[in-house]
């Protein structure tokens, strides 16, 4: 599985121009070799490639990849300088997202000789296409994040604390076999609800609410990401409707999901339909994002991602209606795109859903 992923990196050196790239994001290490610590660093050269971590990490990280060699490092940043010259490497990708300032000068202080070039983009198109391992653990995650829902469904009544139902839900997922959250949850009920991320808080549930749930499973280093909108009893006519909106929104850009699609036309779909309902000014955000071994990965679904989907990339369709005042609806749902069009990975059914009170 790692094998055929860093040969993905030597045509990047190649086309690139580069001797080696450093890579130390955690997720990336993880994609590119299992390692599932905090701290590290993986060389991939053209004429090798190898491991550095701190004595916390050196026996996982041998456990960990059989196939690279690992050497421990007391100065991380000196070691991977005098690593990659003995290698013979003059130009070096480093990850430009997200290794900081500080890190950066560092190793520009440890060497003259080394030309340290800006990289990130094509990695991120690699990870955005998920093999068949990639896909089963997504789908396993969304199958443990509807038990855990399903287990704390009675407890979204009226004089329920947000904050004690995202707990609740929190202790559901671990009980079933989850890792960690994927995220904070939000947890936005009645006027709470216009607020796109609002984190579950001290508002008591009131018959009469909109209740959004946005949570995601972590599972095997790869995160679920689903929202909800349920109805705690009768509510108004106004709320109703905006729910199926965003419902056929969410169905028809589901629709419009498969391999070639603009992103921006996807996006389009759903984003135009809420405006031809006259609700166009309250829905603000991007329709989705790509999703893997972190919550928000490349793509993002919105107007200014000029990029085709592909098939084997796994995105959420997430769009919603935030009303001040009176209340917000989202639907959120991973999808894979297929060589046919789209499967739906999440599990929780999304039809309106009116909770006894
Ligand atoms: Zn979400
Ligand atoms: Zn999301």
């Amino acid at each position: 599985m790692f094998l055929p992923r860093r040969a993905l990196v030597d045509e990047i050196l190649e086309s690139e121009g580069l001797d080696g790239i450093v890579f130390s994001h955690p997720p990336n290490l993880r994609f590119l070799t299992g390692f599932s610590g905090s701290t590290g660093c993986l060389l991939v050269t053209s004429s090798g490639v190898g491991f550095l971590t701190d004595s916390r990490y050196t026996t996982q990280a041998r456990d960990q990849m059989v196939d690279v060699e690992v050497r421990e490092a007391k100065i991380l940043h000196k070691s991977v300088v005098e690593w990659l010259t003995e290698l013979g490497c003059r130009r070096v990708g480093f990850e430009e997202e997200t290794l900081s300032c500080s890190e950066m000068r560092r190793l520009r202080e440890a060497t003259a000789d080394i030309v340290w070039v800006p990289f990130e983009r094509s990695l991120q198109m690699l990870r955005c296409r998920k093999d068949k391992e990639e896909i089963a653990t997504l789908e396993h995650a969304a199958t443990i994040a509807e038990a855990a829902f399903t287990e704390v469904l009675p407890r979204l009544r009226p004089g329920t604390i947000e904050r004690d139902f995202a707990t609740d839900l929190e202790f559901a997922i671990r009980r079933n076999g989850g890792e960690e959250k994927s995220f904070d949850f939000i947890v936005a009920s009645g006027p709470r609800g216009a607020l796109p991320h609002g984190i579950a808080a001290d508002r008591v549930m009131q018959e009469g609410d909109l209740v959004t749930i946005d949570f995601g499973v972590r599972y095997a280093g790869y995160h679920h990401d689903e929202t909800v909108t349920v109805a705690l009893g009768e509510v108004s006519d106004t709320l109703r409707s905006i729910h199926d909106i965003v419902l056929r929104a969410h169905d028809l850009a589901i629709d419009a999901v498969r391999p070639g699609a603009r992103i921006p036309d996807v996006d389009a779909v759903a984003r135009d339909y809420i405006a031809q309902c006259d609700y166009g000014d309250f829905f603000g955000h991007g329709l989705g994002h790509g999703l893997g071994l972190e919550v928000h990965e490349w793509p993002s679904l919105s107007a200014r991602t000029d990029s085709p989907l592909q098939e084997g990339m796994v995105i959420t369709i997430e769009p919603g209606i935030y009303l001040p005042d009176v209340g917000g609806v989202r639907i959120e749902d991973m999808i894979l795109v297929t060589a046919s069009g789209a499967r739906v990975l999440t599990k929780i059914d999304k039809q309106f859903r009116r909770l006894p009170v």
